[in-house]
Formats: structure tokens, C-alpha cells, sequence
């Protein structure tokens, strides 16, 4: 009974710890593995929990589908020679069973899981009664009611310490990123719960080493509260995301080379200068915004004529020419091809709904 308490109270304090900082294999492999990594991941002093998948989901069959729950005696083994508490993934009610059954501290959503209301209910009703912290990664497709949603099973379940783990949004062919970070998602999420901590996950976003450093350092300068990154004794030989993994050695370093930011600090001249430049962007935005409207304005004129003379409203010709001029400004002004791409067509969409008013009238 008392150790229980003394457990509950140290993985209350890694909970709130800031930056927190988990790292460990994608797959639990075998029990020398888990220790392995465990042991040179506190060797480091930068990881406070270890991280194992025990229960792989993989999108293909046939390959490696994690060891199941004959590996988590090597979590607790791990945990007691290296100190760290433990965190693995669940998908079932009986892998969360099983999980607290092996005194597992910490429980995650996988991204395949938050995207289906009737496992993410199993797994809130396994957790019932349970005082267990419970990360929740985002749903692989980019929707933030669907990760909504599975925050409020488990809240509805009675677990008060849950944290959200972004992972970044799958989309078809290749790009930089094995997952598109998708940032501003991740922000209007945590604008919408800002008691709720969030964790940036590297790996899965990245699926590769080179860029592991900078997407660790981009999330620390947006404010997130921690990182989860995936270590691996011997990485190429991992036997699941060998790409995206790297060593205990080098995730130390990498949190060595992060430059942590604080969010604010006490210095007047810090303060007057940040509020006289904010005054500027507001009174910037506020023009911006009476130019739109006037902008509106004179599509609605355009969207009469159109009416009257019984013309289509889209007219690719003109949307290309307005898209060329708009990249050649952008270009000179030091805005890039994706924001212009991206702020033209909110543009325009506005500008045909306000057509449409007119022409159906
Ligand atoms: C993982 O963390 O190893 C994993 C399977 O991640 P995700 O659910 O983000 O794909
Ligand atoms: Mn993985």
C-alpha cells in the first residue's frame, strides 16, 4: 500500500516535470533490448520515461507485430534497474489489463486508435476506476474532432492526468515527412485545451534521422511541454522504424542541443517593445481586414455582371493569372509560394461564396 502511494506521487512529479522527456524503442524486441536501452538511456540524465510498444499496429500484415504481453516483465525489469518509469501503447481493454497488471505508469492512444470511436470507448472502459495518466496521440488523419473525442472518452472514463501526443497527419505520397506535421492543427488543439500538455513525437513525423533535430527544435520553440523520440540499441537492426531511431547516446545529445525556451521573463524592455510591435500587427491585421472586405466588395460587383450576362463564376484563365502576379509580388515581398498558394485560395473561395449570394438571389 505505501509503496503504491510512494510510485503514484514520483510518476505525479514525472507527469508535471517540464520539458518531459520520453524516449525508448519503437518495439519491445527482446528483454536484453529493453534493459539495454533502458539502462543508457539514464545514463544519459535526459529521459524521465521509457517508451516500448509492446502491441504493434502495423499497416501491413505479416510483418512484426510486437512481442505481446510476454514482454512486459522486461518493462519491469527496465524500470527497476534503470530508475525510469514506464510507458507503452494500448489498443484493447485487455492490453490496458494487462498493462496495469505489469505496473505499466503510463498508457498511450496509438494514432490508429483515436481515429476509431469503438476502440478508444473499449480502452476508456478498461480504464475505469484507474488512476493511470493516459497520452493520447492524434488521429492519423488530420481531424481534430476525432482526437476531441477521444479526450472526452477518457476523461468521461474518470482519468484526470491526460496529455496529447502529436504525431503528425498521414498523406498520400512521398514528402518530406513520413507524417505532415500539419503545426497549426497541433496549435488550435492546444488553443482549445490549454490544461492539457502536449508532447511533440518526432520519430513519426520525421521517419528519418537527419531531420529528428530540427522538428524536436521547432516544437520546443512553439512552446510544447516535451518530446517523445524512439532510441534503439542498434538502430538499422530495429525491427520495427529502423529509419526513424537513434541510439540512447545520440537522442542525449540531441537534448543537449536543444535550446529550451522559456515563455516569458521579467524585463520591462522586453515587454514595451513586444506590446509597441503587437500594436503594429494588430493595426496591420485590421487594415488587411478592411481591404478584404473592400476586396469582397468589389467581387460581389463582379458576380452582378456575371449574373446579368449569365456567366460562370469560376474562369480558370483569371484564377491563373491572378495566382502568377501573386507569386511574382510574393516572391519580391520575402513570402513563400506555399503561403501565397494557401492564402489565395481562402481568397478566392470567399470571394466565389460571395458570387454565389449574388448570382442566386
Ligand atoms: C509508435 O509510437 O511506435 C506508434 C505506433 O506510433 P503512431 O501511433 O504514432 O503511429
Ligand atoms: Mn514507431
Amino acid at each position: 500500500m505505501e509503496q503504491t502511494e510512494t510510485l503514484s506521487k514520483s510518476i505525479s512529479e514525472v507527469w508535471n516535470k517540464r520539458p518531459l522527456i520520453i524516449s525508448g524503442p519503437c518495439s519491445a524486441e527482446t528483454e536484453e533490448q529493453v534493459v539495454a536501452t533502458a539502462t543508457r538511456l539514464a545514463a544519459t540524465g535526459k529521459v524521465d520515461v521509457l517508451r516500448a510498444g509492446i502491441w504493434k499496429p502495423r499497416t501491413r500484415p505479416g510483418t512484426f507485430e510486437g512481442v505481446g504481453t510476454k514482454g512486459l516483465p522486461w518493462l519491469q525489469k527496465a524500470k527497476a534497474l534503470s530508475g525510469l518509469p514506464v510507458a507503452i501503447e494500448v489498443a484493447t481493454g485487455k492490453q490496458v489489463e494487462d498493462a496495469l497488471h505489469f505496473d505499466v505508469d503510463i498508457l498511450w492512444i496509438g494514432a490508429r486508435t483515436t481515429v476509431n470511436p469503438f476502440s478508444v470507448q473499449e480502452v476508456a472502459d478498461a480504464l475505469k476506476g484507474v488512476d493511470v495518466p493516459v497520452l493520447i496521440k492524434n488521429p492519423i488523419n488530420p481531424d481534430l474532432e476525432l482526437w476531441l473525442g477521444a479526450v472526452e472518452r477518457v476523461a468521461k472514463a474518470g482519468i484526470n492526468k491526460i496529455g496529447l501526443i502529436h504525431r503528425g497527419f498521414s498523406s498520400y505520397g512521398n514528402t518530406e515527412y513520413r507524417n505532415a506535421p500539419m503545426w497549426h492543427l497541433a496549435i488550435e488543439m492546444k488553443r482549445r485545451n490549454p490544461e492539457l500538455m502536449m508532447i511533440n513525437d518526432p520519430s513519426h513525423i520525421c521517419g528519418r534521422r537527419d531531420i529528428l533535430q530540427d522538428v524536436a527544435q521547432k516544437a520546443i520553440d512553439l512552446h510544447y511541454d516535451g518530446l517523445i523520440i524512439e532510441s534503439h540499441i542498434d538502430p538499422d537492426n530495429a525491427w520495427s522504424d529502423a529509419k526513424q531511431q537513434i541510439t540512447p547516446e545520440r537522442l542525449g545529445e540531441m537534448i543537449s542541443n536543444i535550446h529550451w525556451r522559456k515563455e516569458d521573463v521579467a524585463n520591462e524592455e522586453y515587454h514595451a517593445a513586444l506590446e509597441k510591435l503587437r500594436q503594429q500587427i494588430n493595426h496591420l491585421d485590421d487594415e488587411l481586414m478592411q481591404i478584404l472586405g473592400q476586396r469582397m466588395k468589389v467581387a460581389e460587383k463582379i458576380g452582378q455582371y456575371k449574373k446579368d450576362n449569365n456567366i460562370t463564376i469560376l474562369q480558370t484563365n483569371r484564377w491563373n493569372s491572378i495566382l502568377e502576379r501573386a507569386f511574382a509580388k510574393g516572391e519580391k515581398l520575402g513570402l513563400s509560394k506555399e503561403f501565397i498558394t494557401k492564402y489565395f485560395d481562402a481568397v478566392h473561395m470567399e470571394s466565389i461564396s460571395h458570387q454565389n449570394r449574388i448570382m442566386n438571389s
